[in-house]
């Protein structure tokens, strides 16, 4: 089950280095498919590690390392928050550093919708939720 808000959980700071990630990912591709979502970060069920999944795809630790363009607003929702849209300032291009799957480190740029996905799911695990970082929609 995906946690919502006023769960405590989805405030905290992920501080945690991955556990058993074949485990967690496993775990997340489960309510990945479950939900109909485009990004989904480990807090959100519980699970306080750094790991995010953006279109299914898992990245360990991911950190922004740059940020390019300019800031956009755009409408995004977020499953721990049912049946709301935020306004929400981002960047439209980011440089992210990541440990893949299988162990590797590497560095993915994302641009304009994927940029915005990233950032929200990263910021998931700062304990950063859209409430915060936007304006409600009416
Ligand atoms: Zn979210």
């Amino acid at each position: 089950m995906i946690l919502t808000i006023p769960n405590p959980i989805l405030r905290q700071r992920v501080t945690n280095s991955p556990t058993c990630i074949p485990a967690t990912v496993c775990r997340m591709w489960f309510h990945f498919t479950d939900v109909d979502t485009v990004g989904l970060a480990a807090p959100q069920l519980g699970i306080c590690e750094p790991i995010i999944l953006v279109y299914g795809v898992p990245m360990i630790k991911p950190k922004i390392i740059k940020k390019e363009g300019a800031k956009v607003i755009g409408v995004e929702g977020c499953k721990s928050i049912p049946n709301k849209l935020y306004k929400v300032n981002r960047w439209s291009s980011v440089h992210v550093e990541f440990v893949d799957y299988y162990g590797n480190l590497k560095t993915a740029v994302f641009n304009d919708f994927h940029a915005r996905i990233v950032q929200h799911e990263i910021d998931h695990l700062h304990g950063i939720l859209i409430d915060e970082r936007g304006t409600l929609i009416d």
